[in-house]
């Protein structure tokens, strides 16, 4: 056997990393540690899982244990790692099931922990029917409880896109639902307001229920009553707290590894920490943002397998980099898709551009196509350079293809001109013969 890999961390930046160095250097010993019962899943498709869509949980998981161990990768959950030592070049484990610690050495190491749900300081949060979701095992644990206890109404506390995806799940499955968001507007940070405004009367449309407030007490004997805030009170069967993740680098930070400014792990493009030989991916770390021109902290699955990829290529001896993201996102919310990518109108504003924000409302195909419904197109542009920052997208089909247009153009720095002038493809049912973004970008280039 060759030199050793550990791997801290088993879902999507840690997987992808032990299987990248193993393809990439085969004789390298390659171990996973994950101190949760499931590795390689998507987490991505838990609002699915529990709506019914996806029936079984098992086809959530990417890669199991055995599979990975064909791979010649060995894996052990329920292990969690809880030192690391740079000067020794050493891990401390502690196996779960039996309770024992032992030290395991490494020649190179990836941190993969991810990021854990922001649980907010109220009592009475273990109360029971008081759920996050972000592991597998929380999905699980919220699915069992709704097929056990059919509850009635929901709060979701948060208006993020885990909270507007839940939602929908709730709203399909029959319940009640309050959205208990401190801001009072869902997606406040992704979007600008007039682009929130389409989601707004979606949910509302859908019957969901947006409220401003943040919560003061969880009440109820045992299982959640109600959710109290200042002046009100929600009465409700089943809570869900989503109101943020937070980059888990406790363990990272105690043996000295430097976090960037977002509080995450900061990396080099080869995603090496500061320590030699320790690497970082996924929602643990930092990422490099194009537009903004410095690190972010934008934790999503698409960048944590790309981050764990490259990490596990160059922790095998490779020499490739990571090139950053553009801050590019999807989410259905109902009957719409809304996306988003580079900065919003309020983000360019804020960092002291000066920016033309024009909203346009076109259609997703051909004006006689049957089926052709409204797209509206958001651009941001630099008033000065031309440079497109960054568009946000709403409609019921086709959203998804035309913000990866922008993402493209984003991640070469095109100005809008450009975009102008992009052969983009054009069939009735596909689309327009001027497509929404030509048509965004001809009103943004003027
Ligand atoms: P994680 O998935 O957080 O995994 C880290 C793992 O490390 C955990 O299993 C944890 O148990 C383990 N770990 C932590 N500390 C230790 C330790 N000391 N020892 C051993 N193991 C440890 N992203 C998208 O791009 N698109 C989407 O549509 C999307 N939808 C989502 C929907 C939901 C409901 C959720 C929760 C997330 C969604 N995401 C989405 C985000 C995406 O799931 C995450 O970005 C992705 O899982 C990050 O992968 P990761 O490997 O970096 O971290």
């Amino acid at each position: 056997m060759g030199k050793r890999l550990i791997v801290i961390g088993g879902v999507a930046a840690g997987m992808s990393a032990a299987a990248k160095a193993k393809r990439v250097s085969r004789d390298m010993e390659v171990v996973v540690y994950e101190k949760s019962a499931y590795i390689s899943y998507a987490a991505c498709g838990m609002p699915y899982l529990v709506a019914g869509d996806i029936p079984d949980y098992r086809d959530l998981l990417a890669r199991t244990p055995e599979q990975m161990a064909k791979q010649g990768v060995e894996v052990h959950v329920r292990h969690e790692v809880i030192a690391i030592d740079p000067e020794t070049h050493t891990v401390t484990v502690r196996d779960l099931e039996k309770g024992r610690e032992f030290a395991h050495r490494y020649d190179k190491l990836v941190i993969a922990t991810g990021a854990g749900a922001v649980r907010p300081v109220v009592p009475g949060l273990d109360l029971e029917g008081v759920f996050l979701l972000r592991s597998m095992e929380d999905g699980l644990a919220l699915q069992r409880f709704i097929s056990e206890h059919a509850p009635q109404r929901a709060v979701i506390l948060g208006g993020g896109y885990v909270g507007v995806e839940m939602a929908e799940t709730f709203r399909r499955l029959g319940l009640d639902v309050n959205m208990v968001i401190r801001s009072g507007e869902v997606m406040r940070e992704a979007l600008d307001e007039d682009v929130r405004m389409l989601v707004a009367d979606e949910l509302a449309r859908q019957g969901v229920k947006v409220v401003r407030g943040e919560p003061i007490a969880f009440e109820g004997e045992g299982r959640i009553e109600a959710i109290v805030t200042e002046g009100e009170r929600y009465p409700c069967d089943v809570a869900l707290l989503g109101v943020g993740v937070r980059s888990e680098v406790p363990l990272a930070q105690a043996a000295g590894v430097a976090l960037g400014k977002s509080g995450a792990i900061a990396t080099d493009a080869h995603m090496r920490t500061n320590l030699p030989d320790v690497y970082a991916a996924g929602d643990c770390a930092e990422a490099f943002h194009r537009v903004i021109g410095e690190p972010a902290y934008i934790p999503l699955g698409s960048t944590a397998n790309k981050q764990g990829r490259v990490a596990g290529e160059n922790a095998a001896g490779g020499e490739e980099t990571f090139d950053g993201v553009v801050g590019t996102m999807v989410v259905r919310v109902f009957d719409l898709a809304v996306a988003r990518t580079g900065l919003t109108e309020a983000q360019a504003r804020e960092m002291g551009c000066t920016v033309r924000a024009p909203l346009i409302r076109a259609m997703n195909r051909a004006h006689y196509f049957p089926g052709a419904t409204p797209i509206y197109v958001k651009l941001v542009v630099d008033d000065v350079t031309g440079r497109l920052l960054g568009g946000q997208i709403v409609g019921q089909d086709g959203v998804a293809k035309r913000i990866d247009v922008l993402a493209t153009a984003l991640h070469h720095q095109l100005a809008v001109t450009d975009l102008q002038r992009l052969d983009l493809s054009y069939a009735p049912p596909f689309a327009p013969v001027w497509d929404p973004i030509l048509v965004a970008a001809n009103v943004a280039g003027k």
